[in-house]
């Protein structure tokens, strides 16, 4: 473990629910603690909000969207607010980064280079939108016309997992704003912190009160009171599936709300013969090693093709050994802790579980450090399809490497599980790129790169990784109702 590069514990500003333009306790004066995972000691207490706190957030939102002013300005001028809360946020960079990591154990240099930057472009790009929202006019096949107008859907809750706090605020924040959406915000129990950071600079910036509301607070009380709540008109999530197919019942037996999801992966990364083996080695490891692995889209299983297996499997066991686990301060330090105990003591469960079905652990296996939740990059060779670590998300630094002959049993193979996030291929060869990228069933296909994001490239998953688009333009849909006005051409046919 690196020593720590964090020399003042930062003081923690704002730990209560937001809603309706001021921080308040909640109504039942529950608070939970939020933890730090390169110890397991306590960050602090945040406001534990329930069923009553999303009720009056909701009745907040809705006042908002009702009556108030968000929906109703331009395009234009909401996007102004939106590009004034994005410089807010750059100039907050560090301070805002140093809770993600404290909260959630993420590397603190790439939060203030990546994912907090990310966030302002994030808002930036949709402030962009937001005066480019319109419809369509139809010649119709009688004596009509129509036009479509493209409408907020209404009040919007957001559920969010706690890999990527920040950005996955603003993945689904930006693109409802920009449509003039309000919204109630319900961030993982994790990492509340950031989420609560964000309000305040929000209503610097001029975003109206009532517009975004932030609940903290766990998933089967909060959470589930947003994804049940009769009148929420839309619900946006990302995390796990089984959670998801709760968020979709609840939907169901209340009001029908629209619902999109983002869920689990486990991605494939395909390797031929042709590839430049260090190349592939490098990409393969970031592909699951990053972010300790808690990446939806990490690639978790990984085919080598059998011409240049062995020599893979002995640079990867190599490049493992180069990579530092530690403080996420420290800016020597590639991997920190897992997010909390329980996903720590999950990841092990499951090397456990990789050993007993018979996989070989080539590197790795053990946690590491004297405290806190880290775990060292693990590699496991000659795994089996129906291993349930070839089938299962670990969210962990946990890669399964599994050999193949042809372009066809790789296809198959990664095809292989009920999930449909993501896959990279690494070949020279156009032909077997092409075909293996049509014939992936995955929301992304990344050709000799992975993790290649940005604001403009959609992202949402296929099978049981669930449906709908976040990022691009496509992300403004989830948050838009189509409506179709129709006159006849030359007055009344009645
Ligand atoms: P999770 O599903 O347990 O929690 C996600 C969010 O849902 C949290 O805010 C949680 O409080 C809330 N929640 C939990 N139970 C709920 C309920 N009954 N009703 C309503 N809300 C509830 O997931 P997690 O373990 O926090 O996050 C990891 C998962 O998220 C992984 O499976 C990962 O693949 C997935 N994920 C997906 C994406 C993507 O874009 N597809 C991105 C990041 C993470």
């Amino acid at each position: 473990n690196g020593s720590s590069g964090l020399k003042i514990m930062p003081q923690i500003k704002f730990t209560k629910l937001f809603i309706n333009g001021l921080f308040h306790d909640a109504l039942s004066g529950k608070t939970f603690e939020t933890i730090d995972p390169r110890t397991g000691d306590v960050i602090t207490r945040v406001a534990e909000g329930d069923k009553p706190d999303i009720d009056l957030a909701v009745k907040a939102a809705r006042e908002a969207f009702n009556h108030g002013t968000w929906p109703r300005m331009s395009g234009y001028q909401r996007g102004r607010i939106m590009m004034k809360f994005a410089d807010l946020i750059e100039e907050h960079i560090e301070e805002i980064a140093t809770l993600d990591s404290l909260d959630g154990g993420k590397l603190f240099s790439h939060g203030k280079a990546l994912d907090i930057p990310g966030c302002a472009a994030l808002l930036r790009y949709y402030a962009g939108a937001a005066d480019k929202i319109h419809g369509e006019t139809l010649k119709m096949s009688g004596e009509f016309q129509a036009y479509t107008l493209r409408e907020p859907i209404g009040v919007v809750g957001h559920i969010i997992p706690w890999n990527y706090p920040s950005t996955m605020f603003f993945t689904k924040v930006s693109p409802a704003l920009a449509v003039g959406c309000t919204m109630v915000v319900k961030p993982a129990e994790q990492t509340p912190l950031s989420a609560l950071y964000y309000c305040h600079l929000a209503k610097q910036a001029g975003i109206p009160d009532g517009v975004i509301n932030v609940v903290t607070g766990f998933g089967p009380t909060a959470g589930a009171a947003l994804a049940s709540h009769m009148d929420v008109d839309a619900v946006s999530f990302t995390g796990s599936t089984q959670v998801g197919r709760l968020i979709m019942e609840a939907a169901a037996k209340s009001n029908l709300k629209s619902v999109s999801l983002e869920l689990g992966g486990k991605s494939p990364v395909l390797i031929f013969n042709d590839a430049d083996v260090d190349m592939a080695v490098a990409l393969a490891h970031r592909a699951i090693f990053t972010n300790k692995g808690e990446i939806c889209v990490a690639g978790s299983r990984v085919y080598v093709q059998e011409g240049i297996y062995d020599e893979f499997v002995k640079k990867a066991a190599q490049t493992c050994k180069n990579w530092v686990v530690g403080d996420p301060f420290n800016p020597q330090v590639h991997q920190g802790p897992q997010v909390d105990k329980q996903q720590f003591e999950k990841v092990l469960r499951y090397i456990d579980i990789g050993q007993r079905e018979g996989a070989t652990l080539l590197t790795g296996g053990k946690p590491c450090g004297e405290k806190g939740y880290y775990i060292e990059p693990t590699i496991f060779t000659d795994v089996k399809e129906d291993m349930k670590i070839a089938q299962e998300e670990i969210f962990g630094p946990v890669m399964s490497l599994i050999k193949f002959k042809t372009i066809e049993e790789a296809i198959e193979k990664a095809n292989s599980t009920k999930y449909g996030l993501a896959a990279g291929i690494v070949t020279k060869d156009i032909n077997t790129a092409n075909r293996v990228s049509r014939s992936i069933r995955s929301g992304i296909v990344w050709i000799n790169c992975y993790f290649a994001f940005d604001r403009d490239c959609p992202f949402g998953g296929y099978k049981m990784s669930g449906f709908g688009r976040d990022m691009g333009l496509h992300a403004l849909d989830k948050y838009l109702q189509v409506k179709a006005v129709v006159t006849p051409i030359s007055g009344s046919p009645w």
